[in-house]
């Protein structure tokens, strides 16, 4: 699903859609193989034209397995994203984009190139991607409590739980 990403901002238009969570081949290539749920998400274009600044807004939900880096069993974790991302026209203005913020100069928005062949629904995996927590961990580990201290030392995972606090 490819849009004209400059065209479709100002037109106003929106793309909405659902797509199975185990589709998103980049988004699970490091998650647990059964995902069993769905994304849900809306791609609207916005133009301000007294400034001229085009504008894609971008929301996403939706459920994805990822394994606990605390007690390394699988959960289930809701994905939300809500983003607005500025369009420009060259990748030079995007990288003059990163630099000024880079500098703290410039705003805090992203921008994104407007390509004439925009990949929408890649556009969302990469931002459910950004949105992923780095390091998903249970609130409360199904295990928390009933597992006595002494054995959860001598678990042969207690080296990588102890990554995974960091
Ligand atoms: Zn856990």
């Amino acid at each position: 699903m490819v849009i004209d990403a400059s065209g479709f901002a100002r037109a106003g238009q929106t793309l909405d859609g659902r797509i199975e969570t185990q589709r998103l081949v980049r988004l699970c290539q490091d998650l647990p193989e059964s995902q069993s749920g769905e994304i849900r998400w809306q791609v609207q274009g916005r133009f301000d034209a007294p400034s001229g600044q085009a504008w894609l807004d971008i929301e996403a939900q939706g459920d994805v397995q990822v394994v606990c880096q605390r007690c390394l069993e699988p959960f289930g974790l809701t994905l939300r994203v809500s983003r607005t991302l500025g369009l420009v026209d060259t990748q030079a203005q995007l990288d003059a984009m990163d630099a000024l913020e880079t500098e703290g100069r410039g705003p805090e928005i992203e921008y994104l190139v407007a390509e004439r062949d925009l990949d929408v629904l890649g556009l969302v995996e990469d931002e459910l991607i950004l949105a992923m927590p780095y390091a998903p961990r249970h609130d409360v580990c199904p295990g928390d409590g009933n597992l006595p201290e002494p054995s959860r030392r001598s678990s042969p995972f207690a080296v990588l739980k102890d990554l995974g606090k960091n």
